[in-house]
C-alpha cells in the first residue's frame, strides 16, 4: 500500500518552503521503507530550491534532502541486509542502471545511462515519478542504495556524511591523499570543508584552512587541528601562503575566481573543485602552466565508497559538528546558509518536529 507522507517543500524559485503532503510508493520486494529521523541541509538543497543551475532545473513542489538517516520500518521480501529497527542512511543516489561499466565498478554517480537523484528527479527505473527527499517523514529506497550507519556514530551528526562526507572523501581517495604526508588546503569551512579537514587530519596531512570568515579560525585550529588558517580576503596572508600546498579542495558555493587560489599550489599541485557555483569560474592559463598545476572536479561518491567512508568514520569516530533544528526552521536556516552562518551543518530533527497527526505509525 502507498504510504501517506508529510514534509517541507519549495513551490517556486523563491525557495520558501512550506508543509506538503504526498504519498510514497509501496515497498516493492527489493525496497526498504524507513522512518526519517534526521536530515542534513546541504548547500545543494539551497541551489536546487532556488533553481540556480540550468544543468539541473527545478521541478516543484520540491522536497529536498539527501543526507537522510532513520530507522527501518518495513522491508520487501527479497531484502537481505536490513530488518525493521535497523539504522539506515540514504545519500544522493536512489537508483541507477546497474548494468553499465561504471555501475559495475560501483561508480553509480557516473552511470552511463543515468543515475537517479534522491530528489528533484524522475525515477525512470521504477515508475517515472518525481523523487522526494528527506525533509519528510518516510522514505522508500531499493536495498542497493541503502547504507548502514555504524553504531559508534551519533545518528544526527552522521547524516552529513552521506553527502558532505563522501563528496570530499571520494576525491581524497582518488588522489591517494590517505597516504598522508602532504600539504592539504580546503577552501571554505562549511559542511564539505569541515569534513575535508577531518579526513585530512585522519589521513595524516598538514592542513591549511582558507576561509573568508576570521570567526572560524579558533575552531579550525583547536577543534580541527588545522596547522594554518588563511583569511582569503587578506592579500598579505594569501601571499605568504603561495606555493605551499600539494592539494586543494575547493568547496565554495558562490561565484569566485580560481586565479585567487591557484598560486597557493606548489609545482604539480592539484585543485579539486567540488563546489558548484552557478556561473563558470575564471582560470588563467598562466596560473596553470607556471607550475604544471591541474584543475579537477568530483561528484559525490558511489554506494560502496559511501559505505567504506561510513565505516572509516565509525572506526575513527569522525562526524560533523552540527546545529540541530526543527523542520519549521528550514527557511531561516537557508537565509543563514547564504551568509555562511552555520557551524558547520544544519541537521533537521525531522522525527521530533513532525506534528503528531503526521507521524508515521
Ligand atoms: P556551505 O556549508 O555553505 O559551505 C560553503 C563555504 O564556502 C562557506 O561556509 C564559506 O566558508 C565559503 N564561501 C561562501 N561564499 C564564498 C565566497 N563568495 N568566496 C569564498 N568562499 C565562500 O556549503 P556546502 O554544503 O559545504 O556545499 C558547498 C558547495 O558544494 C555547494 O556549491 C554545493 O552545491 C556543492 N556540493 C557539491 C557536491 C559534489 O558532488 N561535487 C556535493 C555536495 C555539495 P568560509 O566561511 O570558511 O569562507
Ligand atoms: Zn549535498
Amino acid at each position: 500500500m502507498a504510504r501517506e507522507c508529510w514534509g517541507y517543500a519549495a513551490f517556486d524559485h523563491s525557495g520558501t518552503m512550506k508543509p506538503f503532503r504526498f504519498t510514497r510508493r509501496k515497498c516493492r520486494s527489493e525496497d526498504i521503507c524507513f522512518e526519517v529521523k534526521y536530515c542534513g541541509i546541504c548547500h545543494t538543497d539551497l541551489h536546487q530550491i532556488k533553481d540556480d543551475w540550468k544543468e539541473l532545473p527545478a521541478t516543484y513542489p520540491m522536497v529536498p534532502g539527501h543526507e537522510v538517516v532513520g530507522i527501518v520500518c518495513e522491508v520487501g521480501r527479497d531484502v537481505k541486509t536490513f530488518k525493521p529497527g535497523d539504522r539506515i542512511g540514504v545519500g544522493c543516489i536512489v537508483n541507477s542502471c546497474g548494468q553499465c561499466d561504471h555501475c559495475k565498478r560501483h561508480l553509480e554517480q557516473y552511470c552511463e545511462r543515468k543515475f537517479v537523484w534522491t530528489y528533484n528527479d524522475k525515477d525512470i527505473y521504477v515508475d517515472g515519478n518525481i523523487t522526494y527527499g528527506g525533509y519528510s517523514t518516510l522514505m522508500v529506497v531499493p536495498e542497493r542504495y541503502a547504507l548502514k550507519i555504524p553504531e559508534a556514530l551519533p545518528l544526527d551528526a552522521a547524516a552529513p556524511l552521506l553527502c558532505a562526507g563522501v563528496t570530499v572523501y571520494s576525491p581524497m581517495k582518488h588522489y591517494e591523499m590517505e597516504k598522508g604526508g602532504k600539504n592539504f588546503g580546503v577552501i571554505g569551512l562549511g559542511g564539505l570543508g569541515f569534513m575535508a579537514a577531518k579526513f585530512a587530519k585522519a589521513f595524516g596531512m598538514r592542513i591549511t584552512v582558507i576561509s573568508t570568515s576570521p570567526s572560524k579560525e579558533q575552531e579550525a585550529r583547536h577543534a580541527l587541528h588545522a596547522d594554518h588558517f588563511v583569511v582569503s580576503t587578506d592579500p598579505k596572508q594569501m601571499k605568504a601562503a603561495e606555493k605551499s600546498l600539494d592539494f586543494i579542495i575547493d568547496t565554495v558555493s558562490a561565484e569566485h575566481s580560481m586565479d585567487q587560489y591557484l598560486p597557493l599550489l606548489r609545482t604539480n599541485g592539484k585543485i579539486i573543485l567540488v563546489g558548484i557555483p552557478s556561473k563558470p569560474l575564471e582560470v588563467s592559463a598562466f596560473n596553470l602552466h607556471a607550475a604544471r598545476r591541474c584543475v579537477g572536479g568530483s561528484l559525490i561518491g558511489g554506494i560502496r565508497e559511501t559505505q567504506e567512508m561510513l565505516d572509516f568514520c565509525g572506526k575513527h569516530h569522525i562526524f560533523c559538528k552540527i546545529e540541530l533544528i526543527p523542520i519549521g526552521y528550514v527557511n531561516e536556516a537557508m537565509v543563514r546558509l547564504v551568509k555562511s552562518d552555520v557551524k558547520y551543518r544544519f541537521v533537521i530533527d525531522v522525527a521530533a518536529s513532525t506534528p503528531p497527526e503526521f507521524r508515521p505509525n
